[in-house]
Parts: structure tokens; sequence; C-alpha cells
């Protein structure tokens, strides 16, 4: 079947380029979903599993189910279902000027900001690894960075839900003959890279007492050893902490800064660890090549 794709890719490029940024749109209109729900289907867990282990009834919220797929979409101001029409990506919003329709409530630039962004991820690596298996598999992990950064920008969370499956897709995806990595690496890096963070929130705390990460983000890096390996651990590490540093310092020059609320580390060790997906070796190389090595 991938090579059907492949083939097609060849003989109509444009409609297949076009393909692939319609399912970037519509994938990322779906994360928009994952982003606004999984942290509240989290927090109802918690609640029911606090209200068992307190033996107390559990108040149970109005709107019974909530998963993924149901219920529809709705305007959080005046609660009216979201129509087809309302909700086709980047487009609807246009229209709407970003605003709902009817109660005229804004609706956040996160929606469209998403959608282009999984649009233009999806159109990048599919043109660096191809439409085969592993080129899936990581479109795979790419998305799930895209859920995980804005779910951590909002929440200051790295869901396990999210976190722990694309790990262990990475080990999976390393047994594939495409695949970068052998099996050891996968697995060498898997460990190394959630110690590595591991490490500096021990050091950091016994130094200073306060606790400086989540344990979301060692998580993270694990993901990243298993995808990448243990030598671009380091390079994750470095250029998610030099950003980190640019966003803190723009906050800080722009007075946007809430006190109290810590500033999630997520965002840019995805970010970090996107660059080294798709330029790791050449910067790895270029390093070497620089240092005289
Ligand atoms: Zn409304």
């Amino acid at each position: 079947m991938l090579e059907t794709v492949d083939a097609f890719r060849l003989e109509l490029p444009w409609l297949f380029w076009l393909g692939a940024t319609c399912l970037g749109l519509a994938v990322g209109s779906f994360l928009n979903v994952v982003i606004h729900r999984v942290p509240r289907m989290m927090e109802r867990a918690w609640r029911s599993e606090c209200a068992e282990l307190l033996e107390q009834p559990e108040h149970k919220p109005a709107d019974e189910t909530l998963n993924l797929v149901h219920p529809r979409s709705r305007c959080p101001g005046c609660g009216k279902l979201i129509t087809a029409l309302e909700n086709i990506p980047v487009l609807s919003w246009l229209w709407l000027r970003g605003r709902c329709r009817h109660c005229g409530m804004r609706i956040a630039f996160r929606y469209p900001l998403v959608e282009l962004l999984t649009a233009g991820l999806t159109l990048l690596t599919l043109w660096h690894f191809g439409p085969s298996l592993y080129g899936l598999a990581v479109l795979v992990l790419v998305w799930s960075l895209i859920a995980l950064s804005f779910i951590d920008l909002e929440h200051q969370l790295l869901p396990d839900q999210i976190t722990l499956p694309v790990l262990w897709l990475g080990l999976l995806v390393s047994l594939h003959p495409q695949s970068p990595l052998e099996p050891t690496q996968a697995i060498v890096g898997a460990a190394a890279g959630y110690l590595s963070l591991w490490t500096v929130y021990h050091a950091f705390r016994l130094l200073t007492g306060k606790e400086g990460l989540g344990y979301g983000d060692f998580k993270l890096m694990g993901l990243f050893g298993a995808w990448m390996g243990w030598p671009v651990i380091p390079l994750v590490v470095l250029l998610g902490s030099v950003l980190g540093l640019i966003a803190a310092l723009g906050v800080a020059l722009t007075g946007r800064k809430v006190a109290g609320v810590p500033m999630p580390f997520g965002p840019f060790l995805a970010g970090a660890g996107l660059v080294a997906l798709f330029a790791g070796e050449a910067l790895i190389e270029s390093y070497l090549r620089l240092s005289g090595a």
C-alpha cells in the first residue's frame, strides 16, 4: 500500500502534497480537541479516584461522558453546537474572524495556529522521511509533540497517556529495518534520556531546596532517547534550555509574567527535539568538525 502512495507522490506530486496538507490540517483540528480535553479528562479521573479514596460521594458533572469523540464540540460561551462548516481548519476561523457566530466570544488563536503548525510539520516530515512506514511512525511522534507542548503551556503538565505510549513506540520502531537506530541504542537512549534530567532535578533540589522540573520532562527526554539515541540528549537539553531562556527573557521584558505560575520546560524540550529530529546529525557533525575532532 505504501508503495502505491510513493508511486502516487512521484506521478502526481501536487496532488500528493495537497493531500498531505489536508491530512495535516485535519490532524491539527483533532489535536486541538486533544489539547482541550485530555487535561479535563485527567482531572475528572483524579476527582473520581480521590472521592473513592476518601470514601466520599462523588459529585458527577452534568455532562456525563467526556472523551476524545464525545460529546460534540460546543461554544464555551453560549453552548451552541459547532457545525461542520464552522469546524473547517483555519478557514472557518478566518471566515468567523476569530469569534463565535452566535455570542461573539473570541475563539483562541491557538486553534488555527495548531492546525497550521501541524500541517507544516506533516509536510516537513513526509518530505524528510518519505511516506514510508518509518516516516509514518515519525508523524505520530511529531503530532504527539505538538499536543504535549500546548497542553504543557496551558496546564504545566505532560500527560503520561501521551508520553509513555510514544516512548514505547520509539522502542518498537527501532526493531524495524528502516530505523536509523538499533534496538540496543534505543533502549540505552531511553534510560539515558530519563536519567539526564532526573539527575539535574535531584542535584538542583539538593543545592537549592526547590523543584525546578517535573517528572513529565524526564519522560519526554526518555522518549527522545528512545527515538534518536543517547548522543542527541545533550543537544536537546542544551537547545531546550537556550530556547527556554530566550522565552523567559522575552516574557520578563514584555512584563507578561504571572507571579507564581511556573514556566513549563516541555514546549522548549519538544521544540529542541524537533530540531534534533530533522537536523540533529548535521548539527552534531558540524560541532565535531568545529571542535577539530
Ligand atoms: Zn458562542
